[in-house]
């Protein structure tokens, strides 16, 4: 191992240290000894200190002990330039600095300036972890680049980003240099920061970074199963499971070094602009510790390589970058360039299979006016026809490969999109219009998405998008008989008819925690997927997010639990989900990602529940609109009394069977009733309701907007709710 300077990094450790003993003199002389310290809302006491040493610091007075640890882990401090051949005494200063930093963002959390300020968001809580983390552990997200300091400029800093994002990494932030920070650059161009599109903003100071590490410790400590305390196990699990390196923009300070040592404990190597000591030969990192003088347009690339990265990136030639990591940005009204569908304009996707002779592969044709003949803000009707061939493909595998146009556009970077069928919402953004984006584009993203990973089953795909209404209309009529027939091909199938059921977990990368469970009589909330379709996606994909669930042993026919289906919940909400009911609202109900065509809601002095769907806009009884009602509902919790649910799940069988069925319905936008009457009606004659006289003793928006009214309205036309036992 060749000579490495050591005095940077242990002077630095020794500055920080003092830093903490400071704030904790002063938090404890202002709150007492006893006073509680924590990261909010987060479990794991102080991560870092926690994972490595074991202690569960609670109080104050308990960083005492950890001061003692820091001191005794602490080398001397050293003159400049000391050469040292050991790494040894520059890994305990590391990690004596990430305690130390530790000590004073908690302590920051209690007697201030409060981590959490305009852009900077300090720890991230446990919903956060339990969403993001994940990504790490199932490699949706090959890891993470720790940012410190600043780029020299802004677009330099924009262009690091992007490069990162494009890559699918996190990036974390902290540090200032020279009082400026890589953030607040971002920030200056515009560009969206939050833990959505993954550029997260920790903290101006180097000591924020100590988010990172504590990030990084959780991970290992929740879904690695690593004990508390047991350092060697938690710094290999980083070093094998969580790709982060640090990328160290500008003057490298004692301070920076320090804690770039103390991460280096965990494998993660830095990679710096400027002239620092390298420490390059192997030896905790996979390669190489400190690199250093890395030009700025070859630092992401070079921090992937040191830190011996695998990504796969596809090279899709349009005017916008390609990632999942753009999969959860938002487009805003105030950014949007334009629009389509989402009730604002006709809309419709729908993917066929044909001939092969009748598929030209590559082939994209938009009929209509473009992105750049529409005003900012303005909207166009929009219609997606993918027309796909290809020796393997079935009839049956149509919904399936349909589905996916929804992940697909959402990976382009300024593309949104929301929905499904005809109820498909899509928004450009004004920045992706800027860079030549246009509806041609869409199809070029598609082409390249279905072949890269439907390859086996696809052979030529070609796009035509239309934007002209009559034409739109037209076709869409045409689409929404085909999506009639594939609903209707499970009519008369019963969920006892089938051994098994499929498993739905494609809305994981938004809602981590969240499954459906898809029987004949229960298909996925989106609409989307029936089990004819999660049999036929795990047809074409056998290690996809559909899977067969043998139902096992049932523990209770009436609100639907199975053994077997149970402990599947369990291990895939991540632990989070114990128990899930196929057939009830109240006991142990499904989770919601948020892709529901409807959400139904117990309004309680009614005895009753009100179905709403996402086209209504306006106030529904239970005071919430559905867009609220959708951020109560959805991101993968169980909610007992509220359900994510499909339209055509309404005339099921199962239809909520436990607590009654659609006995319980007693209020639903006119709207909703229109689209489902037929079989409404027919669905109420079988129970003996009395068929349209049942349609009409339900309330809707004409005759009631609130739970008072929706209790007069059914009261006097006599609905069966009233005889029924109460919900609860
Ligand atoms: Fe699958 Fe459910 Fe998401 Fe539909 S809503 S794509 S069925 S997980
Ligand atoms: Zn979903």
């Amino acid at each position: 191992m060749s000579k490495i300077i050591a005095s940077a990094g242990i002077n630095g450790a020794h500055k920080i240290a003092k830093q903490a003993e400071q704030i904790l003199a002063k938090a404890i002389k202002q709150k007492g000894k006893d006073c509680k310290v924590e990261f909010p809302n987060t479990g794991y006491y102080m991560p870092v200190i926690y994972s490595i040493t074991g202690q569960a610091v609670e109080k104050l007075g308990d960083f005492e002990q950890v001061i003692q640890e820091i001191k005794s882990l602490l080398p001397e401090p050293v003159a400049d330039d000391l050469w040292t051949p050991y790494l040894g005494p520059v890994l305990d200063a590391g990690m004596a600095t990430l305690f130390a930093e530790e000590i004073i963002e908690a302590c920051k959390y209690v007697i201030g300036p409060n981590p959490v300020d305009g852009i900077w968001l300090g720890a991230a809580d446990d919903v956060i972890l339990r969403e993001r983390g994940i990504q790490f552990v199932d490699g949706s997200a090959p890891g993470f680049a720790a940012i410190v300091g600043a780029a020299p400029d802004v677009e330099t800093a924009v262009k690091i980003a992007r490069k990162c994002q494009e890559r699918s990494l996190y990036v974390f932030m902290a540090g200032h240099h020279n009082g400026t920070t890589f953030a607040e650059q971002l920030a200056q161009a515009g560009v969206e920061l939050g833990w959505e599109t993954r550029l997260v903003p920790f903290g101006r100071e180097i000591t924020a970074a100590i988010y990172a590490a504590g990030f990084a410790s959780r991970v290992a400590l929740t879904f690695g199963g690593v004990k508390p305390g047991d350092y060697k196990r938690h710094l290999l699990y980083n070093k094998n499971r969580i790709f982060a390196f640090v990328v160290a923009l500008g003057k490298v300070t004692d301070e920076w070094y320090a804690t770039a040592a103390g991460v280096i404990n965990y494998g993660f190597p830095t990679i710096a602009d400027s002239d620092i000591p390298e420490i390059l030969p192997t030896g905790v990192c996979t390669y190489e510790h400190v690199v250093s003088n890395i030009p700025h347009d070859e630092i992401v690339e070079k921090a992937i390589e040191v830190r011996g990265l695998k990504i796969k990136i596809t090279e899709v030639a349009i005017p916008v970058s390609v990632s999942p990591a753009f999969e959860g940005e938002r487009i805003r009204k105030e950014e949007m360039h334009c629009e389509f569908g989402g009730q604002r304009t006709p809309a419709f996707e729908w993917l066929r299979m044909r001939g092969t002779k009748e598929v030209e592969d590559g082939k994209v044709e938009v009929k209509g006016a473009n992105v750049d003949s529409v005003e900012v803000g303005g909207k166009l009707p929009l219609g997606i026809v993918v027309e796909v061939a290809g020796r393997k493909m079935q009839a049956d595998f149509e919904p399936v490969l349909e589905r996916q146009i929804h992940t697909f556009m959402n990976e382009a970077q300024g593309l949104w999109h929301m929905g499904q069928r005809d109820i498909n919402w899509v928004r450009i953004s004004q920045t992706a219009a800027q860079a030549g984006f246009k509806l041609e584009h869409i199809g070029k993203l598609l082409h390249a998405m279905f072949h890269e990973q439907f390859s086996s089953i696809i052979d030529k795909v070609q796009i035509k998008i239309f934007t002209d209404e009559s034409q739109v209309t037209g076709l869409r009529e045409q689409a929404t008989a085909v999506y009639a027939e594939r609903d209707a091909r499970l009519a008369g199938m019963t969920d006892e008819d089938v051994g098994t059921f499929y498993s739905c977990t494609l809305c994981q990368s938004f809602a981590p925690n969240h499954v459906c469970v898809v029987s004949p009589e229960r298909p996925g909330l989106c609409g989307a997927y029936s089990w004819l379709d999660c049999r036929a996606a795990y047809e074409i994909t056998p290690t996809g997010p559909n899977q067969p669930l043998p139902k096992g042993n049932c523990i209770e026919p009436t609100i639907g639990q199975w053994d077997k289906i149970n402990a599947f919940v369990l291990k895939t909400s991540g632990g989070n989900i114990e128990r899930m009911s196929q057939y009830s609202m109240i006991t142990d109900p499904m989770t919601s990602c948020g892709c529901f065509e409807c959400i139904a809601a117990v309004l309680p002095s009614t005895g009753g529940i009100m179905i709403v769907n996402r086209e209504y806009p306006e106030m529904t009884p239970c005071g919430m609109k559905f867009s609220t009602l959708a951020g109560t509902v959805g991101g993968g919790n169980q909610t007992p009394g509220f359900i994510g649910h499909s339209k055509h799940y309404i005339n099921s069988g199962k239809f909520i069977a436990a607590e009654g069925g659609i006995k319980r319905i007693v209020w639903m936008p006119t709207m909703l009733k229109e689209e489902i009457k037929d079989a409404f009606i027919k669905r109420a004659e079988e129970l003996e309701l009395g068929g349209e006289d049942f349609l009409a003793k339900i309330a809707d928006e004409t005759t009631a907007t609130t739970e008072e009214e929706v209790l007069q309205f059914i009261t006097k036309a006599g609905h069966s709710v009233t005889s029924l036992e109460p919900m609860f």
